[in-house]
């Protein structure tokens, strides 16, 4: 039977860092569920397709393939319709849009079909919103990870410094803060902490105390 790991937390709490490197430290295959969302929304974005648009959007979902496809390292590389998008779907635009989208019923539907196929052949730490909720509520290992939002808009800036994009702190901080309003109060999978999730806040940890904190939680179970 494989094991799966869920990792649910807000916009910024570093949760693909650490499931990759849990991943890694268990052997299990990693899935950041939000790059398939990042990949509906790119599409969209290209097609110049309202974003507020369902309609038009649930009609195009049929002509959108998203797959998933690991390098030699072991990082993950998003397919959409055979091409790789990976660095095309780290933007803010596709941010916004990737927030906007994963609203749609049809588009959840699609790609937790997909997330959930993929968990049921091999071990998995997958990292998301709605995992433990709806994805794989029968996880073996459930993790609520978050931090403060001003460690996340900290974090956030640096990274985008270190991409050599302007940014302001205060700017950061608010759409932090929209993202997360937006991901908590939508009407489909809205992101929750499940009762049986563990909290693991690592606004004043270092990304490898927090996979040790992981690891350990996991080994426990
Ligand atoms: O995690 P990431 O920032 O890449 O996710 C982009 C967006 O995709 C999130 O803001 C969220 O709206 C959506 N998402 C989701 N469910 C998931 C993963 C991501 O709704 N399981």
């Amino acid at each position: 039977m494989p094991y799966s790991i869920a990792i649910d937390g807000p916009a910024g709490a570093g949760k693909s860092t650490i499931a990759r490197a849990v991943a890694k430290e268990l052997g299990y295959v990693y899935i950041d569920t939000g790059a398939m969302y990042r990949a509906v929304g790119l599409y969209v974005l290209k097609k110049k397709i309202e974003l507020s648009d369902e309609k038009k959007i649930v009609e195009a979902l049929p002509l959108l393939d998203i797959s998933l496809s690991y390098d030699d390292e072991g990082v993950q590389h998003v397919l959409l319709n055979g091409e790789d998008v990976s660095s095309a779907i780290r933007t803010e635009r596709v941010s916004e849009a990737a927030s906007v989208v994963s609203q749609y019923k049809a588009v959840r539907e699609k790609l937790v079909a997909l997330q959930q196929a993929l968990a049921k052949r091999t071990s998995v730490v997958m990292d998301g919103r709605d995992i433990a909720s709806k994805v794989l509520p029968d996880a073996d290992t459930k993790i609520y990870l978050t931090a403060s939002v001003e460690e996340r808009a900290r974090r956030r800036a640096r990274e985008l410094q270190e991409k050599g994009e302007p940014c302001n702190i205060k700017a950061v901080e608010k759409d932090i803060e929209e993202r997360d309003y937006r991901d908590m109060h939508r009407a489909q999978s809205p992101l929750v902490r499940v009762e049986d999730a563990v909290l693991v806040d690592s606004s004043d940890l270092t990304i490898d105390e927090t996979i040790d904190r992981i690891l350990d939680i996991a080994m426990k179970r």
